[in-house]
């Protein structure tokens, strides 16, 4: 019998978890030849998500939980449960319902009767959403698309169903900064598309603010493009060439003209513009060295406090 693990990170969630739960019962119910485990990442909640997590595991022993020792973010969460998942198929899910639970059984139908290693969703409309917000993904796609060699694919969602073998070579990604969406297509295998229109949440409130969005895609592209350390070496190149050029010129101008004192506006002009690009190539330079420094540092992307294993031990 064939085992599917729904991982499910949730961060101030006490709310949605329960609607959840009973909705994708719903859909193991129906499925009668496959067996679940739902494993629930409480990502340092300061709410009751984790005696939720713990209640239902007494419950239902298909429910398990781990839990943060603090908030890391919901790309650590997702990775947790990815180790922590033991089924031949793994789906990653958002608590909120605005991934349709119903798709799950569809999508296991064609990882068994087609040849795919991967069944994802992505989202057609962003219905919901504020227009600013809904115009800078717009943008973001298009620029991560031209610079990345990894596709990016606009409007994909994290909710997903793969095979072991790709959460396996998913896995084998050591690294600290993690940007599941380009981690899930450099991977390769076969992934299908689903398409559906965007589903407001349930319950609680949504955990992106603007300015943690952008953090975020600054993050992507810096781990999955070096495109712009090349944009400040050739910045650097094309002002050499100018300053080159400038140099001549001056030099001819004032031999065959004299030498008049003047023109400062032009000359303070141009040292405002010329640091101004030289701070801008040493803050992309930093980024890069940064991320470097944390992987370097090589340390955990996430610290457990407690699983219903450990719980048990207690
Ligand atoms: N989430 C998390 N850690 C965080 C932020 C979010 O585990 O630091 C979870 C959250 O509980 C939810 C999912 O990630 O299950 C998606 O978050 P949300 O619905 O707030 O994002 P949105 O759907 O608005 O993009
Ligand atoms: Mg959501």
């Amino acid at each position: 019998m064939d085992k599917i693990s729904i991982i499910v990170p949730c961060y101030n969630e006490e709310e949605a978890m329960p609607i959840f739960y009973e909705e994708i019962v719903k859909v193991a119910k129906n499925m009668k030849k496959v067996d679940f485990e739902f494993i629930f990442v409480n990502d340092g909640s300061k709410d009751k998500t984790l005696e939720v997590a713990r209640n239902l595991h007494d419950k239902d022993k298909r429910v398990r939980y781990v839990s943060f020792s603090r908030n890391f973010g919901k790309e650590a969460g997702m990775l947790a449960g990815l180790e922590a998942s033991r089924g031949d198929y793994v789906a990653i899910m958002d608590v909120d319902l605005q991934d349709p639970p119903h798709l799950i059984e569809e999508m296991y139908e064609t990882l068994k009767t087609e040849d795919y290693d991967c069944v994802a969703t992505r989202r057609v409309s962003r219905d919901g959403e504020p227009p600013i917000r809904s115009f800078f993904a717009k943008c973001y796609y298009k620029l991560i698309n031209k610079i990345s060699k990894t596709e990016i694919v606009d409007g994909a969602r994290d909710f997903r169903l793969m095979t072991r073998q790709m959460v396996d070579s998913i896995l084998e990604l050591k690294e600290y900064n993690r940007f599941s969406k380009g981690i899930f297509s450099w991977v390769g295998y076969n992934t299908k598309w689903l398409e559906y229109k965007n589903v407001e949440r349930v319950a609680g409130t949504t955990k992106w603010s603007f300015w943690k969005l952008f953090l975020y895609s600054l993050e992507s592209i810096v781990a999955f493009s070096t495109v712009p350390l090349s944009i400040a070496a050739v910045m650097g190149i094309l002002f050499c060439l100018i300053a080159f050029i400038m140099i001549v010129v001056i030099i001819v101008k004032t031999i065959t003209l004299g030498d008049p004192v003047a023109g400062w506006p032009s000359l303070v002009c141009i040292i405002f513009f010329v640091s101004g690009v030289q701070l801008f190539c040493l803050g992309v330079i930093g980024q890069y060295l940064a991320k470097t420094y944390l992987e370097v540092k090589n340390r955990p992307v996430y610290v457990v406090k407690e699983t219903e294993e450990s719980k048990c031990k207690k």
